[in-house]
């Protein structure tokens, strides 16, 4: 076993499925003691079954205020502090500027924005009690660049990485630093929002040649929520496979 994380207690928001489940189980591979919340409460207690001690479950909407009060009350409550924040919950909802309902809109801002944001905001008293922490906040390539057809998730993953460098600053002096993680096109049921000739598009322009995995992505995380990436605040890590370049 890894144990770069040993003693470390961390909360993965949407960790019942997909880039999130990956997260969790890649943390608590590491060492750390992990809170999974989701929506999808059978699948997250799943997970946290399947993965055994030192990971509990919880269902909890990241748009709701209220509901990351009692996720933070938990967190301390069952493992005594909390050290990393992963804000991994995400929607994606297709839809150009012409034609995107209004509702979609709305939801994606609510979710991917206002959820980092609200996130960020509960950590800070409990990290600041264990004396400094590790925010990663998941955006996308979404968030580096335009993409015809998205424009609302694209807005909120730009959102995601202005507020992330801005909480950097923010929070250095408390010792928090915040990173944001830019996947590229990864092989997660989100995917099924687009039609297959988009996706292997997406493949075909990835100097990589292929879709990435989850666990591309929680490495990734992993790397930054450790002490080997005490010096990285305020920083983007694109896994895109070549994607971007
Ligand atoms: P999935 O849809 O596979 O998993 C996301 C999970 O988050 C689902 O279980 C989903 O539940 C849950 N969720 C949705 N809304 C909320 C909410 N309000 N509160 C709590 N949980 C919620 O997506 P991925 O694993 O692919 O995506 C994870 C993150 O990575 C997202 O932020 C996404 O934008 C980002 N990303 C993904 C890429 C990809 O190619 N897959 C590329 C770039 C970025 P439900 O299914 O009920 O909505």
């Amino acid at each position: 076993m890894r144990s770069s994380l040993a003693g470390r207690i961390a909360l993965v928001t949407g960790g019942a499925r997909g880039i999130g489940a990956a997260i969790a189980r890649r943390l608590h591979e590491d060492g750390a003691g992990v809170m999974i919340t989701d929506l999808r409460a059978e699948d997250g207690q799943a997970l946290a079954a399947a993965l055994g001690g030192r990971v509990c479950f919880m269902e909890h909407d990241v748009s709701d205020d209220d509901a990351w009060r009692a996720v933070i009350e938990a967190v301390v409550s069952v493992f005594g502090r909390l050290d990393i924040l992963v804000n991994n919950a995400g929607i994606y909802e297709p839809g150009g500027i012409a034609d995107a309902s209004l509702d979609d809109v709305e939801r994606q801002i609510r979710v991917n924005q206002m959820g980092v944001f609200l996130g960020m905001r509960h950590a800070i008293a409990p990290m600041r009690s264990a004396g400094g922490g590790s925010i990663v906040n998941i955006s996308s390539i979404a968030g580096q660049c335009g993409f015809p057809g998205a424009a609302a998730y694209v807005g909120t993953k730009w959102a995601v990485r202005g507020m992330t460098k801005t909480a950097a600053l923010e929070l250095a002096p408390d010792h928090i630093r915040v990173n944001s993680v830019h996947p590229g096109f990864i092989d997660t049921p989100m995917l099924d929002r687009n039609p297959p000739e988009t996706n292997q598009a997406g493949v075909e322009a990835t100097p990589l040649k292929r879709l990435g995995r989850p666990e591309d992505i929680a490495a990734a995380v992993a790397w930054l929520a450790s002490d080997d990436a005490g010096f990285v605040t305020g920083s983007e890590l694109t896994v895109d496979g070549g994607w971007l370049l």
